[in-house]
């Protein structure tokens, strides 16, 4: 399953591919020992507006590639009978299919695969900036020396990111946003 897990960091990362690499490293499926809690993640991706609600990384045309199943025509590679007998006719006339592609709606153009989305900025936040109501899967919190120091399962019917930060006593961190899967 994918979930979404918010990394606490004591200070501003240079370069969050890299403190995050170091936060998860030694705590995989296949390490021995560690947190072992995921195969695979990735900065962002299907968790991509955490931190932004009002970005959709669905209607960002950044994110749009050719939809794969129409080949980008908007219409699908299996017609109705009806337009088949339309277009093999002795006196064909062009014909508007009567079914869009329902991959793209007819638009021709498809959402990348989450891996492909676009990472952006506010990826990484300062833990006050991010929506009171924030919430995640784990939250994952990282010592100075960028270790994961702590593993945090939220209750999803009580918890926030925020009241979890609370608890813990950690303040003016940053969090990154990221997805993995297990
Ligand atoms: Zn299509």
């Amino acid at each position: 399953m994918h979930f979404c897990t918010e990394v606490w960091l004591p200070k501003k990362p240079a370069n969050a591919r890299d403190v995050i690499d170091a936060v998860f490293d030694g705590h995989s499926e296949k390490d021995n020992g560690g947190y072992q809690f995921y195969d695979w993640y990735q900065i962002g991706g299907r968790w991509m507006n955490n931190h932004d609600p009002r970005y959709n990384p669905d209607k960002d045309p950044r994110n749009k590639e050719k939809c794969p199943f129409c080949n980008g025509t908007g219409v699908p590679k299996s017609m109705g009978k009806f337009e088949f007998k339309r277009i093999h006719a002795k006196d064909p006339k062009p014909v508007k299919p009567k079914r869009d592609c329902p991959q793209c709606k007819g638009t021709g153009k498809a959402t990348k695969w989450p891996t492909n989305w676009r990472v952006l900025d506010f990826v990484v936040i300062e833990q006050d900036k991010a929506p009171k109501k924030m919430t995640s899967y784990y939250l994952a919190v990282a010592d100075e020396e960028d270790n994961l120091s702590k593993l945090v399962k939220l209750d999803e019917d009580k918890d926030t990111v925020a009241s979890k930060l609370k608890e813990l006593g950690l303040k003016n961190g940053f969090l990154v946003t990221v997805d993995c899967h297990s």
